[in-house]
């Protein structure tokens, strides 16, 4: 099984694929959290990566396709993989194409989550994240805080704001989105793969009610 999550920045791509990671055991795998590893420890990769997620750019494609390309082949992915901010651009959704073609695999479903602008800017810039990369947790001060200030409630981990979650970056990094990203909304559609999902307050619908639906349809497909 192969889903990818698309959407802008804030949408919960990353909470709804840790979720579903949990409920079906394919491992979720997210470019963005691979470039925030490297940049924390120091790597070529991690100097390169960051000198553009901190202007709210996107990696190259070519670094970037390679990465996926390597870590398509391990195999703690090969009964399903949830990949959670790849593909980013026409481009790379090409390669990823090729990639799988060559491996006799296709893409199951791409979740396209949405979310009003004016949200996502709220939720991005109360966003708080747990850094211990078995957990990953995410957690919103106003709408979602743990349950003791600046504290992980599942690994007790300090919890950090990440560098690219201020309003500055945020608007580019959505600027980026709709420039280069976007695109892929129709080009899933094309290839019949596509299930968009709203995920707002308005609502009333959040990152778990869309991965408790998602759980329950694939399972039925079973
Ligand atoms: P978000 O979706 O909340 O912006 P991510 O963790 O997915 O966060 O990505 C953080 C940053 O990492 C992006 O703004 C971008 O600079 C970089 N990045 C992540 N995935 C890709 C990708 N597939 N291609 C290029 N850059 C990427
Ligand atoms: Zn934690």
């Amino acid at each position: 099984m192969i889903i990818i999550m698309l959407g802008a920045p804030g949408t919960g791509k990353g909470t709804v694929a840790g979720l579903l990671e949990g409920k079906l055991g394919y491992k979720q795998v997210s470019t963005g959290d691979i470039f925030r590893k490297n940049i924390q420890e120091g790597t070529e990769l991690g100097k390169l990566a960051d000198s553009y997620i901190s202007k709210g750019n996107l990696v190259p494609d070519d670094v970037t396709i390679k990465i996926v390309q390597d870590r398509l082949n391990q195999p703690d992915v090969q009964n399903g993989i949830i990949l959670d901010g790849f593909p980013r651009t026409v481009a790379q959704a090409e390669a990823l194409d090729n990639i799988l073609a060559n491996k006799g695999k296709k893409i199951d479903m791409v979740l396209n989550l949405t979310t009003p602008e004016e949200e996502i800017i709220e939720r991005i810039v109360s966003r708080r994240v747990c850094p211990n990369p078995q957990c990953k947790t995410v957690y919103n001060v106003v709408m979602n805080p743990p349950k003791k200030e600046g504290i992980c409630d599942k690994c007790g981990n300090e919890l950090v704001q990440r560098k690219d979650d201020n309003e500055e970056t945020i608007k580019s990094r959505i600027a980026t989105y709709m420039e280069q990203t976007s695109p892929l909304v129709e080009y899933y559609k094309n290839q019949g793969v596509l299930r968009t999902e709203e995920v707002s307050q308005k609502i009333n619908r959040l990152g778990k009610d869309v991965a408790n639906d998602i759980e329950r349809d694939i399972k039925n497909q079973k």
